[in-house]
């Protein structure tokens, strides 16, 4: 781990990629860069955050430009959008991700496409080869926030798409330690790399080397961590399904799932995040959360212990979220005691 802001004048010499000021680059950022962009399939930019990411990649739409986004997509993005266009930066095209007609007939005109899938936290399943094509048959840039999948189970720059965002702060780093987000550029489209590179260091949108190093530690037992979680988060699914107090699952695993069989060929695995809809009110569903000892009640995901939420507890949460609208992240604890945790709150609270 380097931990410098500066670098001495014999490190330097004016040439793009080379290092002499903390914020045009640090080994450890390349370091992490490099193996998250093995895994994704192109070169990789680090940033502070995942939003600082999604900023960047808002950020190529040129003023007065139309972006699409997923009409329930992760809060921050949408909040992003929507202060940009109150703004008068650009225009946002709000559409279901699940209904691939709609989202192609929005990219008309448009110049840049966001796409989620899974979504957050709906578990709604974008078809993305097909929207990936219908955009670049006109011209319009593509960004997929792969942060649910991982590039494990996901890899949208093999289908075509411009860039790759992920909130590093999930399961890439995976132990809820670290704000961290990437941007991951198809191999094609070295312009797009220069311009978030250039975005990053003059907006100073830059990780620490502490969080890069973690990062790269946390990379070392994704592969387990994915499997083991999205194993667990397959028999919860199953079992959540049989329970009186829940109404629906959300889970692109279950074969009820609407994008169930889009899952079973985008993916290769169906993840480890999974959402619930009581048969009840929205009271009981924040019961449900409090009531847990072995799940922790809080935000964010992605992590080895395994954690729940009310997504609507927030403001900034789309209205196409239900109230009763549990999200889950399955960690890596005993399936058994995950399913006794969560199922005496689901019996006490409903
Ligand atoms: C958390 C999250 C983000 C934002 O990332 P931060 O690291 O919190 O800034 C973006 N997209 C998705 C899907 C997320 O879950």
């Amino acid at each position: 781990m380097v931990l410098t802001s500066t670098y001495t004048a014999s490190d330097f010499s004016p040439q793009p990629g080379d290092l002499g000021y903390g914020r045009w680059g640090n080994p450890t950022w390349t370091a992490l860069e490099d193996a998250v962009g093995a895994l994704e399939g192109g070169p990789a930019l680090a940033f502070g955050s995942g939003m600082a990411a999604v900023s960047a990649v808002l950020n190529l739409v040129p003023l007065g430009g139309t972006v699409v986004v997923p009409d329930a997509p992760y809060s921050g993005t949408a909040q992003l959008a929507g202060e940009l266009a109150a703004a008068g930066r650009l225009t946002v095209r709000p559409v279901p991700m699940a209904d691939t007609d709609v989202v192609v007939s929005a990219l008309d005109g448009a110049d840049l496409v966001i796409l989620e899938s899974p979504t957050n936290p709906l578990m709604d399943v974008a078809d993305l080869a097909t929207i990936i094509a219908a955009a670049r048959a006109r011209n319009v840039l593509t960004a997929v926030d792969n942060t649910f999948a991982t590039p494990l189970l996901q890899q949208p720059l093999s289908l075509g798409a411009h860039m790759v965002v992920h909130s590093a702060t999930k399961y890439l780093s995976g132990h809820s330690d670290v704000l961290l987000g990437i941007v991951v550029t198809a191999q094609e489209s070295p312009e797009l790399e220069q311009r978030l590179h250039g975005h990053r260091t003059i907006n100073g949108a830059v990780p620490g080397p502490m969080e890069a190093w973690l990062a790269l530690r946390g990379l070392r037992t994704l592969a387990l961590r994915v499997e083991r979680a999205s194993a667990n988060a397959a028999e919860l699914a199953r079992r959540l399904g049989d329970h009186p107090a829940v109404a629906t699952v959300r889970y692109p695993g279950r074969p009820g799932h609407p994008g169930h069989e889009l899952a079973r060929t985008q993916m290769r695995g169906f993840g480890a995040m999974l959402s619930i809809e009581l048969n009840g009110s929205a009271e009981q569903a924040e019961k449900v959360c409090a009531a847990t000892r072995l799940w922790i009640h809080t935000t964010s995901l992605g992590g080895v212990e395994s954690s729940l939420e009310r997504r609507r507890r927030h403001g900034g949460e789309s209205k196409l979220v239900p109230e009763s609208l549990i999200r889950l992240s399955a960690g890596i604890e005993d399936v058994e005691d995950l399913w006794a945790d969560l199922s005496q709150a689901l019996d006490a609270a409903v």
